[in-house]
């Protein structure tokens, strides 16, 4: 067997009888990187702790400390050197306390110097592969505090995921949730993403709770579009730009970027182009980004949409008896009573003058028919103070494939006119 790790070992030996120790001591000297002797227990204990070698091997019977009490004492301060044990025949009453001494080898004597060898190197393989070993995960260590520091000296919220739990979160991300460390963070990572619809959000994907599918279809995305929602410690609404990296197959390392100042602006105008200012439902434009929105779902996934025209009947009568304000009046009243009846998911919005569009989600024009019909007698039984009775009439249509906005509209406003010509306060298809 070579020597091979055995040469990069200290080797302590200790043995009291001064020819053997000799002979012995001039061969190891040959295979060790150094070699320490000594002459008894307490002197071998002494070199021990003034040398810190790698490894011993001791004699059993000497003055003084025999070879078993001083492996007692450096296990003291020891509990991981190798001590290799050289005993006589007749002393193997030793045995029991050099294995509760957790000695790493016993030899007997008449020495066999082979085997001494062999046993000698493979604790010195044990012993440079543990310091190997230890200096990698040192160098893991630095890495990865490095690596932590980098990422905590940023001011972007960064966390490591495996798509359901927190792996890593730096400290801005942990002080955005108001929390400590790392695992106080309990939720499914999909969670921190807010349900918005000018935004992107976790609905993006049908399994609602996968953050792998959320952040595949994100990757997909033109960058632009790459703005997510997240509720801080204080119910906070915050946007962020989101940037990814694929690790490995289990493991993305999140980026986000606050840009809250900058959507709140957008948000704000959109506010003011997508709302009706008298009435403060949706307007023609929302309607119309609505329908473009639905219209594509509806190819995706063959579902029926339709939609209702609705206008008030002889609207003109009131203004004309009771003045514009008055008329006014009478469009928030119906704006509101339609809003309340409706569904969430139907979308509602002022078409222009006292017109209302109603956008009726996976529904057939018969479906909406009925849903139609049910406001109709909702407004019937709704009176104004000042104008009295309010009726409206309605015409329907159904999405056909490959109808644009205007022909839909078309479809209903020609039903709307039947209504009318039929006598008012009814619903046409
Ligand atoms: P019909 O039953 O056939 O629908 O009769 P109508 O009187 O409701 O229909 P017409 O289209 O002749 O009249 C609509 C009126 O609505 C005319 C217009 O002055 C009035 N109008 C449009 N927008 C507003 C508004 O914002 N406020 C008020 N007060 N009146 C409005
Ligand atoms: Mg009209
Ligand atoms: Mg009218």
């Amino acid at each position: 067997m070579d020597d091979l790790f055995l040469s990069k070992i200290n080797l302590l030996y200790v043995e009291d009888e001064e020819s053997i120790r000799n002979i012995l001591a001039k061969r190891l000297s040959k295979k060790v990187n150094t070699l320490y002797t000594a002459e008894n227990g307490e002197d071998g204990y002494n070199k021990f702790l003034e040398n810190s070698p790698d490894m011993i091997l001791t004699d059993v019977t000497m003055p003084k400390l025999n070879g078993i009490e001083m492996t007692k004492k450096i296990r003291e301060y020891n509990r991981d050197i190798p001590i290799i044990i050289l005993s006589a025949n007749d002393e193997s009453n030793y045995l029991l306390s050099a294995i509760e001494n957790e000695v790493s080898g016993y030899i007997m004597k008449p020495l066999d110097k082979d085997k001494l060898y062999d046993v000698l190197e493979k604790n010195a393989k044990a012993i440079c592969l543990e310091k190997i070993n230890l200096a990698q995960q040192q160098q893991i260590k630095k890495q990865q505090v490095l690596l932590q520091n980098i990422i905590n000296s940023e001011r972007n919220m960064t966390f490591l995921t495996d798509f359901y739990s927190l792996k890593f979160a730096n400290n801005s991300f942990l002080d955005f949730f108001g929390i400590q460390k790392t695992s106080e963070f309990k939720n499914d990572v999909i969670t921190i993403f807010e349900k918005h619809e000018k935004f992107l959000d976790r609905d993006i994907v049908k399994d609602e709770f996968c953050a792998m599918k959320f952040f595949n279809e994100i990757e997909k995305l033109d960058e632009t579009k790459r703005v997510v929602l997240i509720k801080d410690r204080n119910s906070n609404i915050k946007s962020f730009y989101i940037s990814l990296s694929k690790l490995d197959n289990n493991l993305f390392l999140v980026s986000l970027t606050d840009i809250t100042k900058m959507t709140l602006e957008k948000i704000d105008t959109e506010q003011k182009a997508y709302y009706d200012g008298l009435t403060g439902i949706y307007n023609r434009n929302k309607f119309q980004e609505v329908f473009e929105y639905e219209v594509k779902r509806v190819h995706r996934y063959k579902y029926p949409l339709s939609i209702a025209i609705l206008d008030i009947d002889h609207f003109k009568n009131f203004n004309d008896q009771h003045g514009h304000l008055i008329g006014d009046e009478v469009l928030i009243l119906i704006a509101k009573k339609i809003q309340e009846k409706i569904r969430e998911t139907d979308t509602f919005a002022r078409w222009g003058g006292e017109e209302f569009i109603l956008l009726f989600f996976e529904c057939t024009k018969e479906d909406a028919k009925n849903k139609a019909d049910f406001l109709r007698k909702e407004i019937e039984k709704t009176y104004h103070e000042t104008a009295g009775r309010i009726t409206v009439s309605i015409g329907i249509s159904q999405y056909q494939e490959n109808d644009s906005m205007d022909d839909l509209f078309k479809k209903a406003d020609d039903a709307l006119y039947r209504a009318k010509e039929n006598g008012r306060n009814r619903v046409e298809i």
